[in-house]
Formats: C-alpha cells, sequence, structure tokens
C-alpha cells in the first residue's frame, strides 16, 4: 500500500458538487472530470513554473500544461509583464492591433503557411479551414481518420462507417445524418484505405484533414512518409491536405510536426491549423497555408469566416511573448526532460511487469499499457484503461497530475527543472505497483 502524501481534497469535492448544480458535469470541457479513472477532480487555484496548486494547497508537478499550451510553464515572468503591460491599454477593440500583425508574422516566419487567419479555438480553426478548402476547390467531401480530433466541429465528430471508404455516423447525438454524410473516416496509418478513398470519391474530396501527429488517441505517430504520402496524394487528385497542428504546433519541435517530417523531406501542407501554444494560455488559434487559397477568403475572397475577439490583443500579446521565448533551447530542454520521463516510466513499468509501450513524436509522448505498438484508433482502444486509471491515482496521490485518460500526451515545458522532474521519478514506481 502506498501513503498518500497529500491532502484530501476536501475544498476541490465542494467546489465540484457547487459545479454540477450548475454546469454539466461540473466542468466546461468533459475531460476534466476525471470520469476515466473516477475521484475528485481537482480545482485549481494558482500555478507557477511546472507546478500547480489546487484549492486545497496541494501542490502536483504539472504533466498535462493546460492540455499543451504552456510550453514555457505557467505565470512565466516574461509572458506575464507582456499580457499585464497589454491589459493596461484596454482588452478588445474590434479593429486591427500590431501584436496581431507580429504574430502573423512570426507564424509565417517558422510553418510552413504564406498567410494566417486568426481565431479563438481550435475548433474554428478547423471548422473555417474546411470551410475554405471547400470554398476552393468547389467540392463538398471531407476526408478524416478515426482517432484524431479536431475540435467538435460536427461534420468532424464522426465515426467511422463499416468498410473501407464508407461515409460516416454522427460521432454524438445533436449531429445530425447529413452533417456527417460528406465526411469519409479511414484508419489511421492505412495507405490502402487513403488509396481505396481516393480511388472512389476523388473527384469529390474537397481536403484531408489529419492531426499532423495524432495526439487525441494518445501519441501515435505517423508511420514513417505517411504524411507525405497524404500530401502528395491529394495533390494527386486537385484536394488539399489540411495538417492540424492545433496540439503539435511549436510543441513537439519548434516548427511542430511538421518539422520532424516535412521539412525534413521537403513538402508543404496546403492549409495549416494552430492553437494552444500559439496564445501562450489564451483563446488563441489559427489557420493558415497556401496564398492562392487564404485569399478566398472573406474581404479578399467570397468565402465567409469572422470573429468578434478573433486576434485579441491580450491574447496575441501572450502568444507573441511565447512564441519569440520559444528557442532551440527550449525545445532542447523540454525533449531532454521528456526523455528522462519515458525512460523511467518504461523502466518502472518493467519491474513490475505491466505491459506497456511509450509512443513520442518530438517532445510529446503517451504512455500505454498495453502489448505491441498502437498505431491506429483500433489498438488504442485496447488498452488497458483499469490499469491506467490505478496509474493515474497513485501519481496524483505522489503529486503528479497526468491526463486523468488514457487517450492523451503527457506535456512537460521548459519549466520542468531537475525538482519537478526527481518528483515525478519518485512517484513512478507507486504508480507501475499499482498499475500492476
Ligand atoms: N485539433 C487538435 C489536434 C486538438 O488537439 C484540439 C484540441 O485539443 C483541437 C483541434 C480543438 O481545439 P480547441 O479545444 O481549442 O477547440
Amino acid at each position: 500500500m502506498t501513503v498518500p502524501s497529500i491532502a484530501d481534497p476536501v475544498r476541490s469535492a465542494a467546489l465540484f458538487e457547487r459545479a454540477r448544480a450548475v454546469t454539466p458535469g461540473g466542468v466546461n470541457s468533459p475531460v476534466r472530470a476525471f470520469n476515466a479513472v473516477g475521484g475528485t477532480p481537482r480545482f485549481i487555484r494558482s500555478a507557477q513554473g511546472a507546478w500547480l496548486t489546487d484549492v486545497d494547497g496541494n501542490e502536483y508537478v504539472d504533466l498535462i500544461c493546460s492540455w499543451g499550451p504552456m510550453l514555457l510553464g505557467h505565470a512565466h515572468p516574461e509572458v506575464q509583464a507582456a499580457v499585464l503591460d497589454a491589459v493596461r491599454r484596454g482588452t478588445s477593440y474590434g479593429a486591427p492591433t500590431e501584436p496581431e500583425v507580429e504574430l502573423a508574422e512570426e507564424i509565417v516566419a517558422r510553418a510552413p503557411v504564406e498567410r494566417v487567419r486568426f481565431v479563438s479555438s481550435g475548433t474554428e480553426a478547423t471548422m473555417s479551414a474546411i470551410r475554405l478548402a471547400r470554398g476552393f476547390t468547389g467540392r463538398d467531401v471531407v476526408v478524416k481518420f478515426a482517432g484524431c480530433y479536431h475540435g467538435h466541429v460536427d461534420s468532424l465528430l464522426a465515426s467511422a462507417g463499416s468498410g473501407l471508404a464508407t461515409f460516416a455516423l454522427p460521432g454524438t447525438p445533436g449531429v445530425p445524418e447529413s452533417s456527417t454524410a460528406l465526411t469519409l473516416v479511414l484508419p489511421y496509418n492505412d495507405r490502402t484505405a487513403v488509396e481505396t478513398a481516393f480511388a472512389e470519391h476523388g473527384d469529390r474530396i474537397a481536403c484531408l484533414i489529419t492531426e499532423a501527429a495524432p495526439g487525441n488517441m494518445g501519441v501515435v505517430p505517423p508511420e514513417p512518409g505517411f504524411n507525405r504520402f497524404l500530401a502528395e496524394t491529394c495533390r494527386a487528385h486537385g484536394a488539399l491536405f489540411v495538417s492540424d497542428e492545433v496540439m503539435t504546433g511549436f510543441r513537439a519541435s519548434r516548427l511542430g510536426q511538421w518539422g520532424l517530417d516535412g521539412a525534413v523531406e521537403g513538402w508543404r501542407p496546403d492549409l495549416m491549423t494552430f492553437g494552444k501554444v500559439m496564445g501562450g494560455g489564451f483563446p488563441a488559434a489559427a489557420f493558415g497555408g497556401r496564398a492562392d487559397v487564404m485569399s478566398r477568403l472573406a474581404p479578399e475572397g467570397p468565402v465567409y469566416q469572422a470573429g468578434t475577439l478573433s486576434g485579441n490583443p491580450i491574447a496575441t500579446t501572450a502568444g507573441l511573448a511565447t512564441l519569440r521565448l520559444a528557442t532551440d533551447e527550449v525545445y532542447a530542454h523540454v525533449g531532454a526532460a521528456a526523455d528522462t520521463v519515458k525512460t523511467a516510466a518504461s523502466d518502472e513499468l518493467s519491474k513490475a511487469g505491466v505491459a506497456h509501450v511509450v509512443q513520442a513524436t518530438g517532445t510529446m509522448f503517451s504512455v500505454f499499457l498495453t502489448e505491441g505498438a498502437v498505431r491506429d484508433f483500433d489498438d488504442a482502444a485496447r488498452t488497458d484503461q483499469a490499469a491506467y486509471a490505478a496509474f493515474f491515482h497513485a501519481m496524483l496521490d505522489h503529486k503528479v497530475y497526468l491526463p486523468p485518460s488514457a487517450f492523451e500526451a503527457w506535456f512537460l515545458s521548459s519549466a520542468h527543472d531537475d525538482r519537478a522532474v526527481q518528483t515525478v521519478l519518485d512517484a513512478l514506481p507507486h504508480a507501475a505497483r499499482a498499475a500492476a
């Protein structure tokens, strides 16, 4: 038995009860409710560097980093100073501002996009990218992969029909069949399925959208050359290749997932989506790509898209400060800290006799409790979720805050110093035994 080293989450439990009375499930995004792992979700009072403090005064090393954005850790002094300075001048003008231009220039300098348009969430980014792809090509069908999450866009909340290239079914009540009737859902990393879909429907396909490296079924890296194959297949059929880098952008590496494959292999997506890190912890996201495609967007072109808070000066200031501070050294540090955690997790699980696989792309990774590699959503679904829940709670009891679901990526930051990493290493043996 392990001895919990944290206080009972009494205040979190009380807040959760109040929250459930006024908010569905007590949370504003489902996974925060700990549904997959059970127990009391922690209500967070503050955060500094690599550490979260809950309302009961417990401190945890944060391996979620707000689901990716906090690449520099929490309350980074320079990001905070830039934000406070911007807030003092005003918070929203509904008119263009300098930080928007600077952030757009920063993104265009780093990512293979010629132009970007800002929105407020990753969901809006993918939704708008698909509308633009349809407007540009004059075609209707969208291809996606099972297990890739692109936000809660109706047409992308779709589950696979039976067969390799059949149109999808709504993935949730509330999405009408007509919204998914033009979405093809294919198994990830499956070239045959992609070839079949394009052979059957190629002249109707507006775009294929994929997570550049899926992180939403846990980290399932594309097999070598898979993204290039997708880009080439789209090109051959006059469809657009939309690479969703909301999670991986400026996170997996300085140049995102594209820095790990496209930049090396010499190809570019037609459109990309960004979010998370580029907002520095504020609601900012973007879609961008080829100038000829982006110029179809209003007011230059006929494809409508807009947003009251799009390019908000506080969010773009935070994103700009974050990206400017996100140097090669930052990524080297995050990568090295992640490697230490990955190796230790694997060693401790092996010692405890727990079947597992650690999968990574750049600085982000997942620990799957399963035999053999996870290469698609079916493999991910077969992993041992009960063992993960036990693992999760033992980590939490030992001051480490992991994603409360087996199907998520683990994130570190440049603020994860030796003390934070050591706390994780100290917790892992307990968690590995709990998972056995
Ligand atoms: N695309 C990817 C790859 C994501 O991981 C997410 C969110 O996790 C989204 C899109 C949606 O972003 P948001 O939650 O900001 O709407």
